[in-house]
């Protein structure tokens, strides 16, 4: 197997384009369990571009005036969870928190994360909540693409041969905002259920995204619109009925399978109750 080890993004890019089938490499904590486990195997005329020392992928940006935040594929869940960052973009910093152990979030990236896929990838449903859009490089030029649209299905992306995932570019929204998780245990565990809400009060839009229920993130857009029109938007309240007729529309969005982890059954309800306590901390005051 041969290693490249660039240092800069244009040598990265050169790369893989000279090598547009080669394993990229960023934090490695997906990467190397699967050759751990023998599921991928680095070996042969195999080429590794290894992008964890390339500093243009490690760093972010934030334009108050476009109000978005430009974050590297390789910035790491330790970086997104402390402020300024966790400032900006709490609900990625809240899903952050939960992603492995300290040693895993020092390493693992948001990258890494797009690029693996996984229906239970902490930072997805807060990526697509917020509307952020993913940059990709190669020797084609540029695209961006809507994080929905990038997400194509379970372990699937729209990255092709030779590009590299470079950015993600996440809006700052106005409103509360939150992750949550169900798994087996509160620590160092895959979601059962995953769902980040986020409000942006002045379009007077909720949404709603949902992890782990489905081959790829789900947009719960019924729920979403219900919430819009039931929440009072000048006190921050909503009623405890339309919280959970909210849950509800939130579990009808879910298509989750029976898995080792849990039951399609299980997990629909775990949407269900995850919503409507999202819904009920972001509008925290109770209509009749
Ligand atoms: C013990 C443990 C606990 C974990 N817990 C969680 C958890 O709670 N929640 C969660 O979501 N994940 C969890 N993970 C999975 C993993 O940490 C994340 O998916 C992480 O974001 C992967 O990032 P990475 O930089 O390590 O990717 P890598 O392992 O380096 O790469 C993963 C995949 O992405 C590709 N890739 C990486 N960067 C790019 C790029 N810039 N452009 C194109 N392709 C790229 C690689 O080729 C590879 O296919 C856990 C992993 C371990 C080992």
């Amino acid at each position: 197997m041969g290693l490249i080890a660039p240092l800069s993004l244009d040598d990265a890019l050169d790369a893989l384009g000279a090598h547009p089938d080669a394993v990229v490499l960023a934090g490695g904590t997906d990467l190397m369990v699967d050759v751990n486990e023998a599921r991928h195997r680095l070996v042969g005329d195999e080429t590794v571009v290894a992008v964890a020392r390339v500093a243009e992928l490690r760093s972010w940006t934030h334009d108050p005036q476009a109000a978005t935040v430009h974050l590297g594929a390789g910035v790491t869940y330790a970086e997104l969870e402390r402020d300024p960052l966790a400032r900006l973009l709490p609900a990625l910093a809240q899903a952050a928190r939960t992603v492995g152990s300290p040693q895993i979030r020092n390493a693992a990236t948001i990258g890494g994360n797009l690029a693996t896929c996984s229906p239970a990838g902490d930072g997805l449903p807060v990526l697509a909540a917020l509307g952020a859009t993913v940059e990709l490089r190669g020797t084609g030029g540029t695209r961006h693409l809507p994080v929905a649209a990038f997400m194509t299905g379970v372990k699937q992306t729209a990255r092709q041969p030779g590009e590299l995932i470079t950015a993600v570019t996440v809006p700052v929204l106005d409103g509360w905002q939150g992750y949550a998780k169900v798994g087996v245990r509160n620590a160092m565990v895959i979601a059962i259920a995953g769902a980040c809400l986020a409000v942006d009060v002045p379009s007077r839009s909720v949404r709603l995204a949902l992890g782990s229920v489905a081959p790829t993130v789900v947009r719960a857009t019924s729920a979403e619109a219900f919430a819009e029109g039931a929440v009072e938007w000048s006190t921050n309240a909503v009623s405890d009925a339309d919280a959970t007729t909210f849950g509800g529309l939130a579990a009808e969005a879910a298509r989750p399978i029976d898995d080792h982890r849990a039951s399609a059954a299980y997990r629909r309800h775990a949407v269900a109750v995850l919503s409507r306590r999202l819904l009920r901390r972001a509008f925290p005051h109770r209509l009749a």
